[in-house]
Formats: structure tokens, sequence, C-alpha cells
């Protein structure tokens, strides 16, 4: 804009000077003038609207780092308060041994949610800092995949995960605790919006010089209109008021940050009849 300025008042001048000497170059020149005006005009337009866009999106981001502060306290909050009751009702009540084991499954719940939300605020932090890299191994992703659907199951005991594995076994270079991060959130979501009512199917095959695995639930899925913006940090669909699900924003964000990190990639897909399916694949 400051180049086309000056470029302009340097013609200005000059029209100036030849308006004292010849007529005919006169027309020429304002024609001159209008164009490059209205190039200057466009570009001026063009700026204040990207000025405009910045600042719209700064405050969308300033919002959503708000609503996660409040809802990060909220979800950080109702464990510890929820656990210190199931430990007081174990201490002060004489229970049987039935109730007992429930109190305490229920404790260690609470506990691994706890785990996961922090865990997910370290590693957003640590992405943000590129301090995160894989360090990949050959792994036995059916074994890995096996133990993670064991640890749901026990902590919800229910077995509502089906499985549908390649029959060979995978074993791929994967960074153990990136896969494990990636499967714990996108399950901890197909239970938190579709429930274990319905059952939730994790799959793993082995394509050429790929592996593809993925989380489908038979919840409500996600719009169209919403799932360009998922995977963004801090970004949660509907408005904290209608919002039933508690949730920070952040776990979609660290699945897509991770698998890109790990050089592979992720993409949404409705489930068939409904629900929502997270696909992700890694390239060897
Ligand atoms: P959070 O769950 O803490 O809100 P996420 O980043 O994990 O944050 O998810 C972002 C949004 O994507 C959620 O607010 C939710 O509306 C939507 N979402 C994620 N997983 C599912 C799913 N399995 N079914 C329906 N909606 C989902």
């Amino acid at each position: 804009m400051v180049l086309q300025f000056a470029w302009w008042g340097y013609h200005l001048i000059e029209l100036t000077e030849e308006l004292k000497t010849e007529d005919t170059v006169v027309s020429k020149r304002t024609l001159m003038i209008l164009s490059e005006g209205l190039v200057f005009f466009v570009i001026l337009l063009f700026g204040l609207w990207k000025i405009r866009s910045s600042i719209i999106k700064d405050l969308k981001l300033s919002q959503r780092q708000t609503n996660f502060l409040l809802s990060v306290t909220h979800e950080l909050k109702t464990p510890i308060a929820a656990n210190k009751l199931y430990l007081q009702t174990i201490q002060k009540r004489s229970l049987s041994e039935e109730q007992q084991k429930d109190l305490i499954a229920k404790a260690i719940q609470e506990n691994e949610r706890l785990e996961l939300i922090i865990n997910n605020i370290l590693s957003a932090s640590q992405l943000e800092n590129n301090a995160l890299n894989p360090h990949k191994t050959s792994t036995n992703l059916n074994e890995l995949f096996d133990s993670c659907i064991e640890r749901f199951h026990r902590r919800y005991q229910n077995n509502f995960i089906v499985k549908e594995f390649h029959t060979n076994p995978t074993v791929f270079p994967v960074d153990v605790f990136f896969v494990e991060t990636i499967l714990d959130n996108l399950i901890e979501n197909a239970i938190k919006y579709a429930g274990i009512e319905h059952s939730i199917t994790l799959y793993l095959d082995k394509k050429e010089g790929q592996c593809v695995f993925g989380v489908k639930d038979e919840g409500p899925g996600i719009s169209i209109q919403e799932q360009k913006s998922i995977f963004s940090k801090f970004y949660r669909v509907g408005n904290e008021e209608t919002r039933a699900q508690k949730g920070s924003g952040l776990g979609l964000f660290i699945v897509s940050e991770l698998v890109k990190t790990h050089g592979g990639k992720i993409r949404y897909k409705d489930n068939s009849p409904k629900g929502a399916n997270f696909e992700v694949t890694f390239v060897a």
C-alpha cells in the first residue's frame, strides 16, 4: 500500500508539471490516476478485511480459551470430589464386599478420566513447543489395542467395545504413547457422545505399507458444518449453555496433532447407519 501510494504521489507531481506544458496528456493521466486510485482502494479494502478477520479469529480464540478454563476447572474438580466421596463412604460405612468393589471401580474410573485430562493438557503444551517427538518401535498393534480395550472394559465393567481386527497380527513401527493417547481420546469421546448402550467399534487393518485404524460409534455424529472445526484447539460443538457433555475441547486437537507429528492422517467419516467414525492412517 505504501509503495502504491508513493508511486501515485510521484505521478501526481509529474502530472502537475506536464499540465503546464501539454494539454493532450491530461485525459490520459486522469485515466491513469483513476485506475491507480481504484487499485489503491481495493488494496485498502483487502487490508481492512484481513484485519477484521484476524480480530474476529482472535476474539473467537480468546472466547474458546475462557470456555476452556471454565470447563477444565470443572473437569478437574469433579473427579476429585467424586473420589473423596467414594473414599469417605468406604471409610465411614460398613459395606458389603460387593458394594466396596463397586465404589472402588467407580473411583478408578474417575481417576483414569483425571489422568487423561492431565495428560492432554501436558501433551498440548509439549506439542505447542515442538517438544513431543515420536519414538517409533516395531509394535504388535493387535496386542496394544487388546490391552486398551481390556482397560476400558474393566473400567466400565461392561464389554461394550467390539473389535474388528485383520486376522494377521499387525506389526508396525509406532510410538506406543502416541497410539495409546489417540485411542484413549477417540474411545473416551465415543463413550461421552454416543454412550456405552450401543456398541463402539475399534477396527484395525493393514494395507501395503500402511496401517489403518479407527473408532466408530452409533451416536449423533457430527454435522458437515462442524466437521471442519472439530480438530481446532479448544473447539467444542454448540455453546457452553446448550452443551450437555463437559469437556475441554483439547481431545481431537491433540489426536490430530499427534497423528500429524507421527506422519499420519486423520479423517472424520459418517458411520453407517449413524454415528461418528474417526479413521487414522499411518505410513511405515
Ligand atoms: P471435548 O470432547 O472436550 O469437547 P474434543 O476436542 O474431544 O473436545 O471434541 C471436539 C468436539 O467434537 C466435541 O465438543 C464434540 O461436540 C465433537 N465430538 C467429538 N467426538 C465425537 C463423537 N464421537 N460423536 C459426536 N461428536 C463428537
